[in-house]
């Protein structure tokens, strides 16, 4: 690869991207980092001219530049803010890969990614980290923490993964109404199964046949996003391989960042692979296309066919729920009415809006862990929206903000933190007393 220039590792549409840019700054007032740290090299538009300098070649890609580009939650917000369409997001993950071929990929990162390239080491690791939890006690977990994230207040793993306990099929009790693959993702796989029971019971109770397959490995877009674009490569092309069918209706995504891989970036991240000399073949970049059109996020597919859903009364106390907008969810795919919808529309739920919603939680994947004083500033925001509604639960479709605002809530509040999609199996269960 090492015959390919700095400037082919963009494509030549980010590359042309850049001169859309006409400096106004509407993105900084969107940008949680630029909100922080109120410094111009943080905001998008330092970052927009910063990567123009860049790729003009008057300007090193320093530790100092490196260091500059790696302060940003790749939420997105930017990109909805600009009225010139530029794609800062896609621009500066694009920089992260060029950062990585200059300095190499963190030891711990590359770890994580060895991790989810490989479902069998992932599955042992979690054993080993559950096992840890419980022999440290909570009282040693919370004197330990992951970046900002005290460890006592992190999900224990799954007793087994949950790929382990679907079924691969699931047949609805009276009538098919429609055939769907089920992508649950990694989080759901280990740290989140009953979210996984959810999808499935709720799917079913609304007629759907629930194809999960038992092989099913990572999305590839945490190693693609910090720079590994190589390694997300084998993840991509198996998931396409398993999941790009024209034999379903629609292919269900319980993660708003998986979803948003799906439907936004893995026809843009492979035509970037290919620009590289990667092997990406027209095939594959079809495979992509296709799967992009039939993903649905799962709680946007519930609200596209409400009238499904059984019948339901109100049956017990009404439990306060807000909601908090996943930027890849709402930034990323353009869902955000339809999850508050269906939660509003549940009778056992009274639907309480947040203030700024939308605005990102901090977690960002690593970016907690590289920068977690910045991540905290912006978090300790989101936390004091959702406490202030005081809702009983905050639902969010994303297991990344699950985790982050979880995390962080103060636990004598006892607010608790769940997919939508779990929320409306409660309701189901509710009318016939079968709730947990
Ligand atoms: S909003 Fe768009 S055009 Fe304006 S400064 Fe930001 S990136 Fe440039
Ligand atoms: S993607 Fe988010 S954090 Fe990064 S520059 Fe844009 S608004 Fe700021």
């Amino acid at each position: 690869m090492e015959h390919k220039t700095e400037q082919s590792l963009l494509s030549p549409e980010t590359m042309e991207n850049i001169h859309h840019c006409n400096k106004c700054g509407l993105c900084m007032a969107a940008c949680p980092v630029y909100k922080e740290l109120l410094l111009e090299p943080a905001s998008p538009r330092g970052k927009v001219q910063l990567s123009r300098h860049l790729l003009q070649g008057d300007l090193e890609l320093s530790p100092r530049v490196k260091e500059i580009l790696s302060q940003c939650l790749l939420c997105g917000s930017c990109v909805a803010a600009c009225p010139s369409g530029v794609q800062g997001d896609r621009l500066f993950s694009g920089f992260r890969w060029r950062v990585t071929r200059r300095y190499g990929v963190d030891w711990k990162k590359r770890i994580l990614f060895q991790l989810l390239a490989h479902p069998w080491l992932t599955a042992g690791s979690a054993r080993l980290g559950r096992w840890a939890k419980d022999i440290l006690g909570k009282k040693l977990q919370a004197g330990i923490k992951a970046g900002n994230l005290p460890l006592d207040r992190i999900p224990p793993f799954n007793q087994q993964p949950f790929s382990h306990q679907a079924p691969e099929v699931m047949n609805p009790e009276g009538e098919i109404r429609a055939r769907v693959f089920y992508f649950h993702g990694c989080a759901t796989n280990y740290l989140f199964d009953r979210v996984g029971h959810a999808v499935l019971s709720v799917l079913s109770k609304m007629g759907i046949q629930v194809i999960t397959p038992k092989k099913q490995g990572c999305c590839g877009v945490p190693m693609f996003l910090s720079g590994a674009r190589e390694e997300s490569l084998a993840c991509i092309s198996e998931v396409l391989k398993t999941f790009a069918s024209q034999e379903v209706d629609a292919v269900v995504v319980d993660c708003a960042t998986c979803g948003s891989a799906f439907v936004r970036e893995y026809p843009h991240m492979l035509g970037e692979l290919r620009s590289l000399g990667e092997d990406v073949s027209g095939e594959l970049i079809q495979a992509a296309q296709l799967l992009s059109q039939k993903t649905r996020d799962v709680t946007a597919f519930i609200g596209d066919h409400m009238s499904w859903l059984p019948e339901m009364t109100q049956a017990g106390p009404l439990i306060k729920v807000t909601y908090h907008d996943p930027c890849h969810l709402l930034k990323a795919q353009g869902i955000g009415i339809l999850p508050r919808k269906v939660l509003a529309g549940l009778p056992n739920v009274e639907f309480v809006e947040m203030e700024a919603a939308d605005a990102c939680c901090g977690g960002g994947g690593s970016f907690q862990v590289e920068h977690p004083e910045i991540s905290a500033g912006i978090t300790s925001k989101k936390i004091q929206n959702v406490q202030a509604t005081g809702a009983n639960v905050v639902a969010t479709g994303c297991p990344g903000c699950r985790i982050t605002i979880g995390a962080h809530l103060d636990p004598e509040l006892e607010i608790g933190v769940l997919h939508p999609v779990e929320l409306i199996e409660l309701a189901i269960k509710a009318q016939t007393g079968s709730a947990p």
